[in-house]
């Protein structure tokens, strides 16, 4: 494994949101890089084309160098190898995520022992933001730009 610190933060990021982005920047605040990685799977709908979610990721870190953006197929462990990363790099918002991430983490430790997942608490601001209640609100024409990072509203 690779010296310098290198985490992963998976996700879908149909869209990205401010939830995200903050626990982006604050990760940049602990690791040497991170790589936000979109992960393809191919029998789940998207809102947005994997083109259009990469390029709102770039947009919202063209001024974080320390923030990488990729996509990435098959089992997130797997790809924490590849890319030489020891750390997964996830956000809790609510006990609901913490009960959703503590099984995830607890079997991706059994698998990849050498992975560690690497928790931050979400900002209180950002606790309820969703991607899915931003579809919600995309989809019903509504104006869902204050949930979005800066860059890209
Ligand atoms: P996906 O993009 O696959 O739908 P999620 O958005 O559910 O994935 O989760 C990606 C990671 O981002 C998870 O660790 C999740 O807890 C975290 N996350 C999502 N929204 C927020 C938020 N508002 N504040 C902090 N962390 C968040």
């Amino acid at each position: 494994m690779s010296e310098i610190k290198i985490a992963i933060f998976p996700g879908s990021f149909d869209p990205i949101t401010i939830g995200h982005e903050d626990i982006i920047n604050r990760g940049t605040e602990l690791f040497d890089k991170v790589i936000v990685a979109i992960g393809v799977n191919s029998s789940k709908k998207y809102m947005h084309s994997l083109d259009e979610r990469l390029e709102m990721l770039r947009k919202t870190f063209k001024d974080n160098n320390k923030v990488e953006v990729d996509t990435y197929k098959g089992l997130t462990v797997e790809y924490c190898k590849d890319k030489k990363a020891n750390f997964l790099l996830r956000g809790l918002r609510t006990t609901g995520d913490f009960e959703f991430e503590q099984s995830i983490a607890t079997m991706n430790a059994k698998l990849v022992p050498e992975v560690e997942t690497i928790f931050l608490m979400s900002n209180p601001q950002h606790s309820a933001v969703s991607s899915t209640i931003v579809r919600d609100i995309i989809r019903n024409n509504g104006n869902a730009s204050q949930f979005l990072p800066q860059n890209i509203r």
